[in-house]
């Protein structure tokens, strides 16, 4: 399977194009500069935002998310083309190409930051929650993390009272080595180590040609084989809704992922409903919804929470014993909350929608499946899931022919001279 150079990453570069002329930019204003100088506005900004660095704080679960050079899949050589669904950049661009600049002329002085974001958020010597989340975007990338972080981190700090019990990073399939997991290993300050990975759907063509992941089924197995032979555990990340396809074949695609999740052999199985963000593809097809040329006259990606319920039941119904597997994402569900609540307005739907959202993050403590079917029940009577089955029944679940049409208006729409060419290069086989 093509990965290089395929049609959704030229997509994806075009959508970005911007952002990554501004990242050139400042990296070519900044690495003449004084690293002294630069080192100190970096140390500002954290100061300033050790409040969003330490995202989550409570008993039983904390997460810091530590400043870095960023995604090295989503930026290569200074263009960005990562996964059409995500965006935890574009907010940020001159910030990362400062801390590229950093890390490219002191690999200690890349390293003193990152220690400096954990204990100015965290603090040193704290009582710990029972989960500790140590955020980069790929924590077993030595560019992104190196060896000199690890152990200025882990190696000499007492970062803990008492240890948590367990730590959890992210990374990349295609970065887990038993290597790299010796390295996190041999200071790790718990007694278990959980590797995050963003698999997204179990359709492998349409996790690399459609969601530009690059990562392959091999690469995942391997993965939880190394994780299993190392002592930690895996998590993956599985997209409810993808950028352009409809309801029906959004759900199909969530509870196959969910299942094949399962047979592969995950530990845990993170489920994250797709949201609007910043330069991301469903953002793009959202703006354009209707716009002259009707590039999109088709569904954003969207989900409502009628067909997270759907696809939740129908899974814990097939396979009851995935219940002790899933969770629900926490970063992304109260923001798809927002997201639908602003689809509904103020209508007598909001209390059975609003008790819906909380039974989902509940479940993530309770595993309570009676009440996500009486909460199921519930929507069922709303005018919500009237519209919603009413959508549904007209949808076509042929996501093959829905993601060509897209490709060829996406195609016209950004590259008028050449969109066959560029059409040419979609491989759906
Ligand atoms: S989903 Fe993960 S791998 Fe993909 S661009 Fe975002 S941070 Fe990078």
């Amino acid at each position: 399977m093509n990965m290089k150079n395929n049609f959704i990453s030229e997509v994806m570069k075009s959508l970005w194009s911007e952002q990554s002329e501004l990242y050139q930019d400042v990296y070519r204003r900044f690495k003449s500069n004084p690293l002294n100088e630069l080192v100190e506005e970096l140390r500002k900004r954290i100061d300033q935002s050790a409040g969003l660095i330490r995202g989550y704080d409570s008993p039983t679960f904390s997460e810091v998310f530590l400043p870095s050079t960023g995604c090295s899949h989503c930026l290569k050589e200074s263009v960005f083309c990562g996964c059409s669904f995500c965006d935890f950049v574009s907010n940020d661009v001159e910030y990362f190409a400062k801390m590229k600049v950093i890390r490219d002329q002191s690999e200690e002085a890349y390293a003193q930051l990152i220690c400096y974001a954990f204990k100015t958020s965290r603090g040193e010597n704290v009582s710990a929650s029972l989960s500790e989340a140590i955020t980069l975007f790929d924590s077993l990338d030595v560019d992104e993390f190196p060896d000199t972080a690890y152990y200025m981190l882990f190696g000499q700090n007492q970062l803990y009272k008492k240890r948590p019990f367990q730590v959890e990073i992210e990374a990349r399939a295609s970065s887990v080595t038993k290597d790299r997991l010796c390295v996190w290993k041999s200071h790790l300050p718990a007694r278990r180590l959980i590797v995050r990975m963003g698999v997204e759907v179990g359709d492998e063509l349409l996790r690399n040609q459609w969601l530009n992941k690059s990562i392959t089924d091999n690469e995942i197995y391997q993965a939880i084989e190394h994780l299993k032979e190392s002592k930690c555990k895996s998590n993956a990340n599985i997209l409810i809704g993808i950028p352009g396809l409809n309801e029906r074949q959004s759900i199909n695609m969530f509870i196959d992922s969910v299942l094949w999740a399962d047979v592969a052999g995950f530990d845990q199985i993170v489920l994250s409903p797709l949201i609007y963000v910043g330069a991301s593809l469903q953002s793009y097809i959202a703006t354009h919804n209707g716009s002259e040329g009707a590039l999109f006259d088709c569904h954003t990606g969207f989900v409502s929470i009628c067909a997270i319920y759907e696809g939740l039941v129908s899974i814990l119904l097939r396979e009851p014993s995935v219940i002790t597997k899933i969770g629900i994402s926490v970063f992304n569900m109260p923001v798809h909350w927002k997201q639908e609540k602003q689809a509904i307005g103020n209508s007598e739907d909001e209390e059975f929608v609003r008790e819906a959202y909380d039974g989902l993050m509940d479940f993530n403590v309770q595993r309570d499946v009676h009440r996500i079917l009486s909460l199921y029940s519930n929507l069922q009577k709303t005018q919500l899931y009237s519209r919603y089955q009413s959508r549904v029944s007209t949808q076509s679940s042929n996501y093959i022919d829905t993601i060509y049409d897209l490709s060829k208006k996406l195609s016209m729409l950004l590259w008028h001279k050449d969109w066959e060419d560029k059409l040419n290069t979609l491989s759906l086989s």
